[in-house]
């Protein structure tokens, strides 16, 4: 089935109970038993499931190639959920450039509980198994990674974890399910930030997590039921019609990622320009055969802080501010925002510098967002 159907006709779509076209917003905490223990179509109790949810979930395992998808609250909640599977003792190993939230749970909330974790440069896939250790349960990975886009090979990653016996996940957020599917190449588990490019019009936070391992959807479960980081129906609903135009969306978000690409590589005032797009970006090969579309997060270097600061000050249509991956274009400063508070020797270490602009290309007009990023770039001459 071509994606875009699958968006409009996967999961659960029409109303088993009514008939609607859509799943309704089923905003009840509680069913009726017809006798004790007697439920008319399983539903009990809404943090164990509500329908509406359930329409959210049969999507992301549809899209993500799976047979069972989870719904929580954020995208944190999601990956809490994922971390819960490991034990006491246990060690994983993870991209040092992940989602700075999720290096925060980590290192400040599942080290108390005994869970150790290594960061480590995961785009050079030879030496990630030098890291294995025998507690070593997890191999968590993001690609294309924040703010510089780096490129993990999914495929050899999902290998690496069956010899050596590790859950393989995959934060899919950047790419979407409908550009990149880690699971039919052998990934374990893959999750989602829906609040970004599945939600896709910034009024919704929520969270999925997706697999095609029976057993893995077995614990998910239980950890999602048992420790209730549940999305709530109202919030399931807006995440299902926002992602029924997530092609639509990507196609034009790509091309004018591709666009303004073109456009900043020509520029003599933009130093470098990351995204995997780009025949020269480390990986690109590897990305070319994972995916089959480009992200609208793009960065690109000017001189310094202060030329980053004069060119956002001239923007018209991006508007400042972090998050991604919605109907309108963003910009950000990442030494100055989502990456500030990492010390400036070990950003700089990792390429993030001080003049390092990022965008989440939107869907607006290609001319529009071109001519608008060059006339701000223009006033740096
Ligand atoms: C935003 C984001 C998260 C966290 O998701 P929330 O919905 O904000 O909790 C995780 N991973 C990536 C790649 C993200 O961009």
């Amino acid at each position: 089935m071509n994606k875009k159907t699958q968006l409009i006709h996967g999961g659960m779509t029409t109303d088993p109970y009514t008939g609607a076209v859509t799943t309704p917003i089923y905003q009840t905490s509680t069913y009726l038993q017809d006798g004790i223990g007697d439920m008319r179509q399983g539903y009990e109790y809404s943090r164990s499931a509500n329908p509406t949810r359930s329409a959210l979930e049969g999507l992301i395992a549809d899209l993500e190639q799976g047979t069972h998808g989870f719904a929580f609250g954020s995208g944190m909640a999601a990956i809490s959920a994922v971390m819960m599977l490991l034990d006491k003792g246990d060690h994983l190993l993870i991209n040092s450039d992940v989602y700075g939230g999720t290096y925060r749970a980590l290192t400040k909330v599942f080290n108390r509980f005994g869970i150790e974790a290594d960061f480590i440069d995961t785009t050079h896939i030879d030496t990630i198994e030098q890291y294995i250790k025998p507690e070593t349960k997890m191999l968590y990975i993001e690609t294309p990674s924040n703010p510089l886009l780096r490129v993990t090979d999914i495929k050899k990653s999902a290998e690496i974890a069956q010899q050596h016996n590790l859950i393989s996940v995959v934060d899919n957020t950047f790419m979407t399910p409908y550009f990149q599917n880690p699971l039919p190449l052998g990934i374990d588990l893959v999750l989602h930030s829906a609040t970004k490019y599945l939600g896709g019009h910034s009024d919704v936070v929520a969270g999925l997590v997706a697999t095609k391992d029976a057993d893995l959807a077995e614990r998910i479960g239980f950890i999602q039921n048992s420790t209730g980081g549940v999305l709530g129906p109202q919030d399931s609903y807006l995440l299902v019609r926002g992602m029924k135009t997530l092609g639509l969306r990507m196609d034009q978000v790509q091309r004018n990622t591709l666009a303004i690409i073109d456009m900043l590589q020509q520029h003599q005032a933009v130093k470098q320009v990351f995204h995997p797009s780009m025949a020269e970006h480390l990986n690109h090969e590897i990305h070319q055969a994972q995916a089959e579309g480009h992200t609208g997060v793009v960065a690109f270097e000017v001189e310094d802080i202060e030329s980053a600061k004069q060119v956002i000050s001239k923007l018209q249509y991006f508007t400042l501010a972090e998050s991604l991956g919605a109907v309108e274009s963003l910009v950000s400063v990442p030494a100055l925002m989502t990456h500030a508070s990492i010390p400036k020797d070990i950003r700089q270490k990792e390429g993030i510098a001080d003049g390092l602009i990022r965008l989440s290309v939107g869907i607006e007009g290609t001319e529009d967002l071109v001519s608008d990023l060059t006339q701000a770039l223009d006033t740096l001459k």
